[in-house]
């Protein structure tokens, strides 16, 4: 029972969060899409644990924070939200790194990323009736 709690707890907390991260129209204008690759990693690089592909729309939350896979991990988790803002703020369209699961910091699981941002293309606001 608390585990189920616990567990309902965390999706609300969750979904808390969610909404607080705002959409991505909001958020990221200029911005039609974003794809995260990921592959995660259990301990030492090289057991890969999975690969995970994961799209965002402008109807979407702008929320990155991937879940921790790592059995038992409770707090964890990797937050990309700063690389694609800093990604978006520059209008650069890709970035690659490597991020280590906040939680527990016994290097238990870690994540290479590669991030690919779409933006709108321009003539679309060539369209507006300013000189009509
Ligand atoms: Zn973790």
């Amino acid at each position: 029972m608390a585990t189920r709690q616990n567990h309902l707890a965390k999706v609300e907390m969750m979904r808390e969060n969610m909404r607080a991260a705002g959409l991505m129209r909001e958020r990221f204008p200029k911005v039609s899409g974003i794809v995260i690759h990921m592959t995660y990693y259990q301990r030492a690089p090289g057991s890969v644990l999975m690969e995970r592909t994961v799209n965002f729309y402008p109807s979407g939350y702008a929320y990155f924070n991937m879940r921790c896979m790592a059995r038992g991990c409770e707090d964890g988790g990797f937050d990309l939200a700063p690389v694609i803002r800093g990604l978006v703020k520059k209008g650069q369209r890709s970035a690659k790194g490597y991020l280590p699961c906040r939680g527990a910091g016994d290097g238990h699981a870690s994540i290479a990323y590669r991030i690919d941002v779409s933006y709108c293309r321009k003539s679309a606001h060539r369209l507006s009736p300013a000189h009509i």
